[in-house]
């Protein structure tokens, strides 16, 4: 798996080799000037590609046509040449195709800093350029091709829950989505380093606690609890770290220090505020244009509307009852804003590749965090800004007032599976608003329980020796396409229709005799995948309901009762199974039990 092994020796390339093949090129600065050209490419100079040609010369072109590296403003050290090229296609050497995706944005970051060799990194795929992993970036408003900074493993950071209260349905879309996104970003072999935040000090929980008579910790210990028993519940895989805001105060401090340090920051009747105007690049997430704002105006709560943009609260002065810390920058807590960024900072660096959270939070948060994180190190902060949409219920914003407003534990009350509230979340494409009804959840139960009997027919029908090849290749295609929407910026509902046009169609050559028991392994592997995905087909058992070996068994037991015409045993073992929530059904197949 060596990259470019022969033009390592001739010194042309600094080799890095690590099992994924990665490549360090290093780069000159051609003339005198040139950074000004590389500024210029702006944002959009992220991705580019690279082959070798016949004259091992390498040519350097972008995914976009025009926002290609340019010839004037590029030259491979010695004694390579650079060429933009227009096309995707190269002339590469026989059996020796090589192309790669190339981290142009960490190539620009330093071609800021000056003359001097300029390293950049490149995930090299032998022999074909597939359709990469790709998502839509907020920051720059497109879809773009995926590639961490270290090319195995992706450092992620999303925005949890604030702590006040349960976490509503609204909510766990966002939480669904961060599953989704974890999911798809290891089918497609990274390693993850997933932090998130657990918000556990702000005005509401204050407010909240203070109302209860109940301390600080206390008060969110419970809601803590209850967010993580209802992300199990939903089967959401949890991040490597969950970081709780309380426990990271003085390292928060010691970054509004050096924010004040750098003169980002002024003081105003003990609270200390980040001076938006000391960041020229404020707006750059949510496309805002900022110039008319009013130096000077501040706000003192975390959460704000667009025609709000002032500067905002890094550390609040102490009230009477409130919670304060007592730390090198005084008496006091800190805003929403700034636990983020010390957080992601502190243990995933100072750039991250992935930065995910709710629409809700484009504005003001995630553009705050970036004028805090980049003030501090002078780095870019995350270079892809994911956020999933809002949810509507019955169509309305959900609010207590309307009476639309539902917990996890409300829906699960209402008799309804977490599994069932897991694929309506997910079955929507993360970036299309949702709208969340009951009905809408019923048929999210029928879809599963169709995938469900399939699965239970592929177990028990005894179809044909053999196999056919038609329903090879549709198994085949359903995989292939299945895994190809999930790549293109987490397709959930194309990747959904490939599953189920495969079951449409299997059903019906199970039907007509003409799906083998050669065909059952490639329906199963379709059903694994999807599974390993969207993590549905097993259904969650009650708590102090019997377990699956336990209703088996007395399925079988039911069973032999019918065959020795045991009918009383039969109908009392069914009356059993019925008061544990399992019901029977008799399919031409055998019999097959659910839960309900
Ligand atoms: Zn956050």
């Amino acid at each position: 798996m060596d990259c470019f092994p022969d033009l390592a020796e001739q010194g042309f390339l600094d080799v890095h080799k690590t099992s994924l093949a990665c490549v360090e090129l290093f780069l000159d600065v051609a003339k005198p000037g040139v950074e000004n050209a590389f500024d210029s490419l702006d944002a959009r100079l992220q991705f580019g590609t690279f082959s070798l040609n016949q004259r091992d010369q390498i040519l350097l072109y972008g995914l976009q046509p025009a926002v290609c590296v340019r010839k004037s403003a590029l030259n491979i050290t010695n004694p390579g040449v650079a060429e933009q090229h227009s096309q995707r296609d190269d002339d590469c050497r026989p059996g020796q195709r090589r192309r790669c995706l190339v981290h142009c944005h960490q190539l620009q970051s330093r071609m800021k800093k000056g003359a001097g060799e300029y390293r950049f990194r490149a995930r090299c795929y032998h022999g074909h350029f597939p359709m990469a992993l790709r998502f839509y970036n907020t920051l720059t408003q497109q879809v773009q091709p995926f590639t961490p900074i270290d090319p195995e493993a992706v450092r992620m950071y999303t925005c949890g829950p604030t702590v006040y209260d349960f976490a509503h349905i609204g909510n766990f879309r966002t939480f669904v989505f961060y599953d989704l996104l974890r999911r798809v970003l290891r089918l497609n072999g990274y390693k993850l380093h997933h932090v998130m935040n657990i918000t556990d000090v702000d005005d509401k929980i204050i407010r909240n606690a203070v109302a209860k008579g109940k301390s600080l910790k206390e008060y969110t210990d419970t809601y803590t609890e209850a967010f993580l028993a209802d992300c199990a519940s939903l089967r959401l895989e949890r991040p490597e770290r969950i970081a709780r805001a309380t426990d990271h105060i003085p390292e928060m401090a010691a970054a509004i220090q050096k924010l004040e340090q750098s003169g980002h920051t002024y003081r105003s009747d003990g609270s200390v505020y980040f001076k938006i105007a000391s960041f020229p690049g404020y707006g750059k997430l949510s496309h805002n244009d900022f110039g008319g704002m009013v130096a000077g105006a501040r706000v003192d709560v975390d959460e704000y509307e667009k025609d709000d943009a002032r500067d905002f609260a890094l550390w609040k002065a102490p009230k009477p009852g409130e919670p304060a810390w007592d730390t090198p920058i005084g008496t006091g807590r800190p805003g929403w804003h700034i636990e983020c960024s010390v957080m992601a900072i502190e243990f995933l660096g100072a750039s991250l590749d992935i930065h995910a959270g709710g629409i809700d939070l484009v504005f003001p948060h995630h553009e705050n965090e970036i004028a805090q994180s980049e003030s501090l190190t002078g780095q870019p902060f995350a270079y892809y800004w994911l956020h999933s949409e809002f949810l509507l219920v019955d169509g309305q914003k959900m609010s207590k007032s309307l009476g639309n407003y539902y917990t996890l534990r409300d829906i699960f009350a209402k008799g309804f599976a977490p599994e069932a509230v897991r694929y309506l979340l997910a079955s929507t494409p993360y970036r299309k608003g949702l709208n969340f009804t009951f009905d809408g959840l019923k048929a999210a139960a029928t879809a599963i329980d169709r995938l469900r009997n399939f699965a239970f027919r592929l177990d028990s029908a005894k179809p044909g020796e053999g196999k056919s090849e038609r329903i090879e290749e549709l198994a085949a295609k359903a995989k292939k396409d299945f895994r190809e929407a999930l790549d293109d910026d987490i397709n959930t509902a194309e990747a959904l229709g490939a599953v189920f046009e495969f079951v449409r169609e299997a059903n019906t050559a199970l039907d007509a005799g003409e799906f083998r028991a050669g065909n059952v392994a490639a329906a199963r592997e379709l059903l694994e995948q999807f599974d390993s995905f969207f993590d549905v087909l097993k259904p969650t058992a009650t708590a102090g309901g019997l377990s699956d070996k336990e209703v088996e068994a007395l399925v079988a037991e039911r069973n032999a009762a019918k065959k020795a015409r045991d009918f009383a045993r039969a109908d009392q073992v069914r009356a059993q199974l019925l008061e544990q929530g399992i019901i029977l059904e008799d399919t031409k197949d055998g019999i097959r039990w659910k839960r309900k």
